[in-house]
């Protein structure tokens, strides 16, 4: 994958090696540069949007470059979200708050991102967003983190139709968001392993476009991950660049599995099940929960011999008492990747016939261990979920029962179901 991969991807004359079609993208302009700073007004415009914009931020985006967009598009209504939060009420009050404006452009990361993106879906309206964090891979994506009544939901929803990094900007992001962005990109070798995992296991499907896309920038982030502390603009654009080739890779295979395995759960299930919440970020548990995960594929893909699975057990009224009222559709989608009969003879026969070509193929895809974990202390990224606010024993729950929580096929269930997970987590030091 050479020269600037990015444009290829948007430009509607990129041909996938697997289907041989073109990949038709939704988004019309990315722009990552050292300054964007007297570009505003002419990259939106570039979008032919519609003449009448609302620019939305809160009150810290809005100080870090919300204002400048401002000033250079007088004609647009500024409006700012007093304390952003992405649940559905914030999504319906910036619908009413722009119902005169004809599109939308967001100023800032997670959060903010995701209640506009979510709106202008609802309101049908395009809209675009300039990046104030390098923060997580959300940006191109075609879904919204939104909570309901407390649940948090990931909703289908438009990606933007231009997305615009101003790296001074970014670099000058709390430095707590750009670890953030490290843990969301770095999972890429985690996810890898579990999809491809759950191809050669159980036959599902799997793509490699949205890896290959990522190999050489992932090589320069590592490199480099030391230097994002000092704000060096080239690391910055690495970790900006590698977020959104992560985001373009879910466009690619119309599915977040490229980015989203094992570590993902387990993230999912603290947001579900941690209460308080501690507060940590999306990136920073997801860098805990890719270690944990590394780990645990390091310590089964090590093995000499085949694990031999189990009939999945499944707890039904440990689920009940987990989960509560969501318990049925969550047991719904745990049921679907049950093993029994049939499918568990097929899938240990093939464990033990190629064992070794599986332990050989996966470890190849995933990022060595040891360049993995320097790279997340590097940056500060920590392996003590008590770090992140988070109990210990709760998290050896998450860790054993995330897997109940999507119909995911993950080093989790190998684990789980070859009865290797807990025993490996009650070994001294073993997240
Ligand atoms: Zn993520």
């Amino acid at each position: 994958m050479t020269g600037d991969i990015i444009h290829r991807l948007i430009s509607d004359r990129f041909r996938l090696p697997e289907t041989g079609k073109i990949f038709s993208c939704p988004i019309d302009s990315i722009a990552i540069e050292p300054s964007l700073d007297g570009f505003e007004s002419e990259l939106l415009k570039r979008l032919r949007f519609p003449s009448s914009l609302a620019i939305i931020c809160d009150a810290n985006t809005r100080d870090a470059l919300g204002a400048r967009i401002a000033t250079a598009v007088p004609s647009a209504k500024l409006v700012v979200i007093a304390t952003p939060k992405a649940d559905l009420e914030a999504v319906d009050q910036l619908a009413d708050a722009t119902r005169h404006q004809d599109a939308m452009v967001a100023v800032g990361s997670g959060t903010l991102n995701d209640i506009v993106k979510y709106a202008s879906f609802r309101r049908d309206a395009p809209y675009a967003v300039f990046a104030t964090a390098p923060s997580m891979n959300g940006y191109v994506t075609a879904t919204a983190s939104i909570s309901r009544d407390g649940e948090k939901l990931s909703l289908p929803a438009a990606p933007p139709k231009g997305a615009f990094f101003d790296l001074k900007v970014l670099a000058d992001a709390p430095f707590r968001l750009i670890q953030a962005g490290v843990g969301d990109s770095l999972c890429r070798s985690t996810a890898e392993v579990d999809w491809y995992l759950s191809h050669l296991i159980r036959g599902t499907t799997v793509l490699e476009t949205p890896f290959a896309i990522q190999r050489e920038e992932e090589a320069k982030l590592l490199q480099n991950l030391h230097r994002l502390k000092q704000g060096d603009l080239t690391s910055i654009k690495s970790l900006v660049k590698l977020l959104v080739l992560g985001g373009l890779g879910m466009l690619i295979a119309k599915s977040s599995q490229p980015g989203s395995q094992g570590e993902h759960l387990i993230s999912h299930y603290i947001d579900m099940l941690c209460r308080p919440h501690p507060g940590s970020l999306h990136g920073e548990q997801v860098g805990l929960t890719t270690r944990t995960m590394a780990r645990l594929q390091h310590f089964v893909l090590n093995r000499e011999q085949a694990p031999v699975l189990k009939e999945t057990t499944l707890d039904v009224v440990g689920m009940q008492r987990r989960f509560g009222t969501l318990s049925p559709a969550i047991e719904a989608e745990f049921r679907a990747k049950v093993l029994q009969g049939r499918h568990l003879c097929n899938v240990n026969e093939r464990l033990s016939t190629d064992w070794t070509s599986i332990r050989d193929t996966l470890t190849m895809k995933a990022l060595p261990l040891l360049p993995l974990e320097s790279g997340l202390n590097s940056v500060g990224l920590t392996d003590d979920p008590e770090d992140l606010g988070i109990d210990i024993a709760f998290y050896r729950d998450a860790v054993v029962h995330a897997r109940e929580l999507r119909n995911r096929f993950t080093m989790l269930d190998i684990a789980a179901d070859s009865g290797l997970l807990e025993p490996y987590l009650d070994q001294p030091e073993p997240h």
